[in-house]
């Protein structure tokens, strides 16, 4: 079925779904029932709450309404007929006097019901199949997304050709569902977020605390080794240097109100670049310095609705792993290349080897040399290839100020997310005149590209969790080994090689709770650490540990210096276990 006809298909099931809340509810008024990706829904003002019950009620009716086929038949009508014709409906009734004066509008019927709609819409009720179609839950929604207008009742639906294909998005469903990074985060207490304490802002639990402090310690190594330096710089600054830097400009819409300090404006950061750009203009530069790499794991503060706030995918607060790159013109193709191979690296490590790659060109109203852009173009062109990557050139998106590579990584469940972008910028170097004496003496403008390759540590804690669906690999694992002693007299025992296990970086943990084993198991593994080390009186004579892997596999008796070597294989390689 093509991606027109599955629309067709979900936005009539919309209208039936509104047709069986009529039968049920006779007193509801109707908004608006889109189809959307995967589905639809439809906006109701109803007289109480809906339960989970009514939504089997709907369902119901509506396969009532599929098996008595009715027609769905088009009408055109005036403004004002359609205005009698809806005249109890207060939500459509605004719709329509929304209209241009004198506008044919269409309007659909089948059965008894009838709604104000462009469709188009299948021929009959009897093409949605019975049994492919499913309503799925409720949310409140605003009328017309105003917080200010009545609040409406959302039902959300999806509809398939055919059962098997239902059940195959169900199933999806439910593995997103089991994958949910706000669960497991919860779950496996890596993090919080209060609304007492701000909607948005991440509370790092100490289990969560573990994985970042890993994430940092590895990406920090690895800078110093591509040739970065790491700088830090203030989180706020002030109002004169985001005018300057041009953020006030364009960006004022995602910053915080001004602080006054001492009569002067400051803003909390929403960027680290002017503080990096004045780091470079500290004193006079050479073309000998460059290329200068500055990299700096920035907290910035960005203002999102409350509304679009999502988990740790969506925040107000969030430590970017940023960087900055100076360069003489004859150097942008090495560093391109190096901040390209450089960001696979990283990606890899963690283990993402499939990307969606664009690149985006010069747009119609730009700033800087032609040439430059031209030149720059070419630099991020030749590194792609030089990787042999495959990318997509998206002409014309570039920003006003730069072409850029944004690199998006596929996770487990082959979804996207953009996290890596390479942005040349000719507007701030302009715009903060920077410098640096050229080999001939004369002054010369450096190119300056941005560089974010995770993205945020926050939002990749939420993707690590659902690609990984908690199950970390060993290396990030907050807890690697938890020692199950099968009795109390095997607690000595257990400490005893907890001791030796941690006086090897491994992080292990004796869970001593006066639980029976299976029931220690089975939090062991809800709790998904890599190995579990049964001791009872057999492995305390012998010196050994009893392995099991979350996945259920036995291993069976290892010496402790034998599992050492296992856990440390598997920490160099970043695998699973
Ligand atoms: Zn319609
Ligand atoms: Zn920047």
């Amino acid at each position: 079925m093509s991606d027109q006809q599955l629309e067709k298909l979900r936005h009539s099931t919309s209208h039936i779904m509104a047709e069986a809340v009529m039968r049920v509810f006779p007193d509801a008024k109707f908004a608006i029932g889109p189809s959307i990706e995967d589905g639809f829904y439809y906006d109701f003002d109803l007289p109480r709450p809906l339960t989970p019950e009514d939504l089997e009620t709907i369902e119901t009716e509506m396969r009532k309404i599929i098996k008595e086929g009715y027609p769905f038949e088009r009408e055109e009508v005036s403004t004002e007929e359609a205005e009698e014709i809806f005249a109890d409906q207060s939500y459509k009734l605004e719709l329509i006097e929304d209209m241009p004066e004198g506008e044919v509008l269409s309007i659909y019927t089948q059965g008894e019901f009838t709604d104000l709609c462009r469709g188009p819409h299948v021929e009959s009720t009897k093409q949605v199949h019975p049994r492919a179609f499913k309503l799925l839950n409720v949310a409140g929604a605003y009328w017309r997304g105003d917080e200010k207008r009545p609040m409406l009742q959302r039902i959300y639906g999806t509809a398939w050709p055919s059962p098997e294909e239902l059940d195959a998005y169900l199933e999806r469903l439910e593995e997103l569902e089991r994958r949910d990074h706000r669960r497991l985060g919860r779950e496996l207490e890596l993090y919080s977020i209060h609304e007492e304490a701000g909607a948005g802002l991440v509370h790092w639990h100490p289990k969560g605390g573990v994985i970042r402090t890993i994430i940092e310690d590895f990406w920090r190594r690895e800078h110093y080794k591509a040739g970065y330096d790491l700088v830090y710089t203030p989180h706020i600054g002030r109002g004169q240097l985001w005018e300057d830097s041009g953020h006030l400009d364009h960006y004022r819409e995602l910053m915080y109100p001004p602080i006054d300090i001492e009569g002067q404006e400051y803003f909390i950061k929403p960027m680290n670049c002017p503080f990096h750009i004045m780091i470079y203009k500290s004193k006079l530069r050479s073309y000998r310095e460059l290329p200068l790499r500055w990299a700096e794991l920035g907290t910035v503060y960005r203002f999102e609705r409350s509304g679009v706030l999502h988990g740790l995918m969506r925040v107000r607060g969030f430590t970017q792993d940023d960087a900055h790159v100076f360069c003489a013109p004859d150097q942008i193709d090495e560093e391109i290349s190096r901040v390209l191979s450089f960001s696979l690296f990283i990606w890899r490590s963690f283990g993402f080897d499939e990307y969606e790659i664009y690149l985006s060109t010069r747009p119609e109203s730009y700033v800087g040399e032609p040439e430059r852009w031209d030149q720059a173009q070419e630099a991020l062109r030749r590194a792609l290839e030089k990787e042999g990557l495959v990318y997509e050139v998206d002409e014309g998106a570039g920003a006003f100020y730069g072409p850029k590579i944004d690199i998006s990584i596929k996770d487990a469940l082959g979804r996207l997310w953009q996290c890596t972008t390479i942005q040349f910028d000719f507007n701030m170097a302009e715009r903060l005149d920077l410098t640096f004496v050229a080999e001939d003496g004369q002054e010369a403008r450096p190119y300056m590209v941005h560089r974010a390759l995770l993205g945020s540590l926050e939002r990749f804690l939420g993707i690590l969790i659902e690609h990984y669906g908690g199950a970390f690999p060993v290396w990030l694992a907050p807890v690697q080994a938890v020692l199950i002693p099968i009795t109390d007299r095997n607690i000595d025992y257990a400490r005893e090689v907890e001791s030796r296990l941690r006086a090897v970086g491994l992080r292990t943990e004796v869970d001593a709770r006066g639980e029976r084993m299976q029931a220690k198991i089975r939090d062991a593994q809800m709790q998904k650490i890599p190995y579990m080390l049964v001791v009872g009186d057999r492995e305390m004579e012998a010196d050994k540990v009893a392995v099991r892997l979350r996945t259920e596999e036995d291993l069976g008796p290892h010496s402790v210096e034998d599992f050492v070597a296992m856990a440390q294989e598997a920490i160099a390689e970043k695998r699973l276990n």
